[in-house]
């Protein structure tokens, strides 16, 4: 097994995600099977009972594990799937070290972060990496270096660095490289960094440094000397148009012949197939057809809330031959008068309304619905965004005003509910239905059509469902549920709008660059006019 480990220096935000999942998009290019682990040094177990306001998107996995928003770039990069093993956090590091302390299986000894919680952390990695069957294993160890809370984990890295061969293991370490007002590049914040990584013993073998224009030569030999890394192993991260260009900057800047020699790889480079995906998008950029989705949510001051519907909104385009505006709108300022949100909607080819929890925000949320429903415009609801689809029909065309889901209050119309009975409530992580589960679809739908299959499956996280006693008033008024697990409705259509699809999972999580998710394709295609009648 080889390993690649990524850490930070100066502080947060470089993109450590986007160069771990580059440089693991490289070493696939050349033929080997490549894997990632994400470690985040805080002591929550996961990230599910994290708020997107501070952490960003949760992530979810195949297996139901909520993680960290880096696990979605490593798949959308690797075009792979992980599992909740693949993200490592303090708080699972210490549970299962107390857990052994209290089985006693540390045989008297005082339990003592050097050996035994460095220990946990190592045999982790190698178990993880060893079960996925990969060839070569990317380690991204979140924070900054110098903060408390990630030590262990840089002591671990340590001692692995140590431990496996040299043509095993590379370090690579991401920095920032400012301009000062005279427009000169600084080195000194690199310098300092690299320095305090190497007090605690970690030597980089690579320098990624985050900066707005390629470094110049004079600037990389200066890091390359205070630094002990070659000038050839110096990455100008510059500014990308778009992060799928980053592998094929990295390669340009010559990583991938840094990492052929150090790890001594033999298999043939296919560059292009991500290459013709660059071009394309290049392309589309150029001349391609432009429209605009309003994405009414309401986390919508941090763009990294909702990272994977951004991602596969530009799948949708890359696969339809568009550029994709995202216009993000905050559900709360369009609780108005019908004409406040047609002034606020009016202008866009489609609208999406995101996942959430909790009652803020959804009278705007379905304002905006009933305006897609009644004015014809392409809709895709997404898991909160299709609940609030069926309370927005059974309030305005149903006819029960007091219409809700019992996430909300309580209600004699609850037509979203809770099916309790139904789930294992363990702690706070355990409550939801999570993860991978599979929807018959019915023929003829446009679900049918987009999937191209009568059987599918997404990703899941939610608590409450639709209450399968209206079922019959909405059927009788043109509502399709063409989507179910047993007595789940999975995804819920009207056949006779233009496009108008709400799913109770999560499309988001498992579109890719180069094989968009086919409810956003066909959104999209909608939102162009041109979605065709086979899909
Ligand atoms: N709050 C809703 C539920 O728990 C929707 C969850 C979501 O959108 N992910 O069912």
């Amino acid at each position: 097994m080889k390993y690649v480990i990524t850490t930070g220096g100066v502080m947060s935000g470089l993109g450590k995600g986007i160069t771990t999942s580059s440089i693991g998009r490289i070493l696939k290019n050349k033929g080997y099977r490549v894997t990632a682990i994400k470690i985040d040094p805080y002591i929550n177990i996961d990230a599910g009972t994290m708020n997107p306001f501070q952490h960003g998107e949760v992530f979810v996995l195949k297996d139901g594990g909520e993680v960290d928003l880096d696990l979605g770039n490593y798949e959308r990069f690797l075009d792979t799937e992980l599992t909740r093993d693949h993200n490592l956090t303090t708080g699972k590091i210490y549970k299962e070290v107390i857990e052994k302390e209290r089985r006693g299986d540390y045989l008297g000894n005082t339990v003592q972060i050097i050996p035994h919680v460095t220990n946990e952390i190592k045999e982790r990695i190698r178990s993880v990496a060893l079960a996925s069957g990969a060839e070569i294993c990317l380690i991204e160890i979140g924070g900054t270096v110098g903060d408390i809370e990630s030590m262990p984990f840089l002591e671990a890295a340590r001692q692995m660095q140590r431990e496996e061969a040299m043509q095993d293991l590379v370090l690579v370490h991401v920095t920032l490289v400012p301009v000062d007002c005279q427009g000169e590049q600084k080195t000194k914040p690199t310098q300092h960094s690299v320095k305090e990584l190497r007090e605690l013993g970690l030597y980089p073998n690579i320098i990624v440094a985050r900066c707005t224009s390629a470094l110049s030569l004079a600037v990389k030999e200066k890091i390359a000397l205070f630094c002990d890394v070659p000038a050839s192993a110096i990455v100008s991260a510059y500014d990308a148009d778009d992060i799928y260009h980053v592998p094929l900057i990295f390669e340009k800047e010559g990583i991938s012949d840094y990492l052929t020699k150090r790890f001594k790889l033999e298999k043939n480079d296919n560059k292009s197939r991500w290459r013709k995906l660059v071009e394309r998008m290049d392309e589309i950029k150029e001349g391609g057809e432009t429209i605009s989705i309003a994405v009414v949510g309401k986390y919508t001051d941090l763009r990294d809330a909702y990272t994977s519907i951004r991602e596969s909104l530009k799948h949708a385009g890359i696969a339809c031959g568009c550029n994709v505006d995202i216009e993000w709108i905050d559900s709360e300022n369009l609780n108005g008068t019908p004409e406040h949100v047609k002034k606020s909607l009016g202008e866009f080819d489609g609208i999406l309304v995101p996942g959430g929890f909790g009652e803020r925000g959804i009278e705007g949320k379905i304002d905006a619905i009933e305006y897609a429903r009644t004015e014809d415009v392409p809709f895709l609801g997404l898991c909160l965004g299709m609940q609030l689809a069926v309370i927005e029909f059974a309030r305005n065309v149903i006819g029960w005003q007091d219409a809700n889901s019992s996430e909300f209050g309580e209600t004699p119309h609850p037509v979203i509910g809770l099916l309790p009975e139904q789930y294992e409530v363990t702690d706070m992580g355990g409550s939801m239905r999570l993860g991978d589960y599979e929807a018959v679809l019915t023929e003829g739908s446009l679900a049918h059509r987009l999937y191209g299959s009568l059987k599918m499956v997404e990703r899941h996280r939610h608590r409450y469902e639709v209450n399968p006693e209206y079922l019959d008033e909405f059927g009788s008024r043109g509502v399709v549920f063409s989507g179910k697990n047993m007595n789940r409705m999975e995804i819920v259509e009207i056949p006779s709008h233009r496009f108008f699809i709400g799913c109770q999972f999560h499309p988001e999580f498992k579109s890719r660059p180069e094989n968009a998710a086919p409810l956003f394709r066909g959104f999209v295609e909608a939102a162009l006019g041109r979605l065709s009648e086979t899909a």
